[in-house]
């Protein structure tokens, strides 16, 4: 089998079933290396809904996708056998059950030694992936986390479980290393100062964008290159640490974000053992120009780049 897309001299990319960059849709123990999977999940979302839509309009907007990166010199296709896994299952009125299933999904795709890149989804779907991933890797891992927002908040409503808790109980669990998180694009306001207690206890490197705007780029990703070594790591991207000039459809946008430019520099010059990627907070209903999805389409690509350069 060929895992490569369907050329658009063959069938225009304006036709077709839709996949992940027209890559092959496969079954989960298919011979590929990297799966791209969606988990179309928005119940743990506390203002807009809509990520639920996100992997199927995402799909649609990859048939635009290329395979040659200009920047890295490099065709991901000879390097790594990436494939559509389709969705994961979820419980569309049932946040646990879903968890359970999330968790259940990934640790089969682990079983079988592959590598992953989801497309959510709501935040809170990282958490049962991150448990799957400690399943496999029985050590915390490195974690770098793109986003407006720290998602190290209390729980909401006496919910402990949504998209703005993930990565407290993803440290409180030993899932990631708070000394090996690395947080960019963060921007307020806050709720209070005590929002920041939980980042300074458990020695997170949270950078804002005000941060990132003051020193060049590189002396940020060289620090987190240097710093995660050979430590297994997992990256979160959150759609809204773009600005909502560049991705509006998003669940609770921000204003004073990155642009699409800047979160391309920033990957583009990562260097680490990725063993799973996610891109969440997509909302479609949002995004009537399909700027967010095409945005979240680019970023695939640069995380799909990042895989195929481990494989070089
Ligand atoms: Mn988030
Ligand atoms: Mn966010």
């Amino acid at each position: 089998m060929k895992f490569e897309p369907i050329s658009g001299r063959e069938l225009p990319r304006f036709s077709g079933i839709k996949t992940f960059f027209r890559l092959p849709h496969v079954a989960i123990d298919a011979g590929y290396d990297l799966g791209i999977v969606g988990v179309p999940f928005d119940g743990s979302l506390s203002y807009r809904p809509g990520a639920r839509f996100a992997p199927t309009r995402i799909r649609e907007l990859s048939a635009l996708g290329r395979v040659y990166h200009w920047e890295r010199r490099l065709n991901f296709v000879e390097h790594l056998k990436v494939a559509d896994l389709g969705d994961c299952p979820t419980v569309p009125i049932d946040v646990m059950k879903t968890y359970g299933a999330i968790e259940n999904y990934f640790s089969k795709l682990l079983t079988l030694n592959k590598k992953f890149i989801s497309v959510g989804g709501d935040h809170s779907t990282t958490l049962p992936i991150l448990r799957a991933l400690y399943k496999k890797h029985k050590k915390p891992l490195a974690f770098i986390h793109f986003d407006a927002h720290l998602d190290t908040y209390p729980a909401a409503w006496g919910c402990e479980y949504h998209h703005g808790s993930f990565l407290r109980h993803a440290i409180e669990e030993g899932l990631v290393r708070g000394d090996l998180t690395f947080q960019l694009g963060l921007r307020g306001p806050l709720a209070g100062q005590e929002d920041l207690d939980f980042v300074k206890k458990h020695k997170l490197n949270s950078w804002t964008v005000e941060d990132l705007r003051t020193s060049p780029l590189e002396s940020f990703t060289k620090k987190i290159n240097k710093q995660i070594g050979k430590v297994p790591t997992y990256l979160s991207f959150d759609i809204d640490c773009l600005d909502p000039a560049y991705a509006p459809g998003t669940g609770t946008p921000v204003v004073g974000g990155l642009t699409t430019y800047e979160t391309q520099c920033l990957l583009r010059r990562l260097a680490v053992p990725l063993v799973g990627a996610d891109v969440v907070e997509v909302s479609p209903p949002y995004d009537p120009s399909d700027i967010t999805s095409l945005a979240a389409v680019d970023t695939l690509f640069e995380l799909i780049n990042i895989f195929a350069l481990s494989q070089k």
